[in-house]
């Protein structure tokens, strides 16, 4: 709590009464806190692509490029390692315009369902990959108003994730319902889960359960930021379910009417 006191004359000569005001700040400081904690982990991931495209740039300049095969290893990863710089600005772009409230929303009727199969075909390729089969379950059609490029895009996040996360041979299941004057979506995977404690971590700005593997399949930790933000948008909200081990459900509930 910070605090103002401000001495003001009181009706007698000599007289002084005093005025206190006091601020709740622990919400200031906060936002404070998580802008520069963003800042402090955005110049960390930005520099771990940026020092592999130096050091392996340097070698080859060094000599390694006189190796054919050692030219065409490096290039490659340098390809890799700029593809990856690319993905994370993108992201951290994304999340800046987002919260700017720079990119235009649109409200119309969307069809839950024509938004979900949409999202099957651009995750197939990478779900066939795998041997994971993708289900989708309409227990009641609904639509709602929202942006139907935008669902489509917090879909893909949630529904790629799960294919990430979940071993060969597994299966994601999407469901829609509709419960009093709301769409109830769930996405849910049989895959290796989420640790209790770290469940109300994973909507953090680059929190990941297992770095490693996060990157190696492209992750940049920034999605599931941008999909609550998203989300909260349309009025929505994310939850989510998960035992380590045996899968995760994340659940999105939407107001079928946006005002
Ligand atoms: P990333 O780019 O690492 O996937 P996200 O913000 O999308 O970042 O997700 C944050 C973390 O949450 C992931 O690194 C992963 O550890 C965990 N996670 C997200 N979805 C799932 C899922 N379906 N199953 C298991 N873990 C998941």
């Amino acid at each position: 709590v910070d605090a103002n006191i401000v001495p003001i004359a009181g009706k007698n000569k000599g007289d002084m009464n005093l005025i206190v005001l006091l601020y709740d700040i622990t919400e200031i400081r906060r936002l404070e806190k998580v802008r520069t904690d963003f800042v402090t982990n955005a110049s960390h991931e930005l520099k771990t692509p940026v020092t592999a495209l130096k050091g392996f740039s340097e070698t080859l300049l060094d000599g390694a490029m006189e190796d054919k095969d050692v030219l065409k290893q490096f290039l490659e990863i340098m390809l890799a390692e700029s593809s990856r710089l690319d993905l994370l600005v993108n992201d951290i772009l994304e999340l800046s315009k987002l919260e700017q409230k720079q990119v235009p929303i649109a409200y119309e009727e969307v069809r839950v369902k024509d938004a979900v199969l949409s999202t099957f075909k651009l995750v197939k390729q990478k779900a066939e990959q795998k041997q994971i089969t993708m289900e989708f379950i309409e227990e009641e059609e609904v639509n709602i108003e929202a942006d139907s490029g935008r669902l489509k895009q917090i879909l893909a996040n949630l529904i790629d994730n799960a294919v990430i996360y979940t071993q060969a041979g597994g299966n994601i299941v999407v469901t829609l319902k509709k419960k009093e004057e709301h769409a109830i979506i769930s996405i849910s995977d049989n895959g290796m889960g989420i640790p209790e404690d770290e469940l109300n971590r994973i909507f953090e700005r680059f929190y990941r359960v297992d770095k490693a593997r996060s990157r190696n399949s492209g992750g940049t930790g920034l999605g599931l930021s941008i999909v609550k933000y998203l989300v909260e948008n349309f009025n929505g909200t994310i939850a989510v379910q998960s035992k380590a081990g045996l899968g995760t459900t994340f659940t999105l509930t939407f107001p079928i009417r946006h005002f």
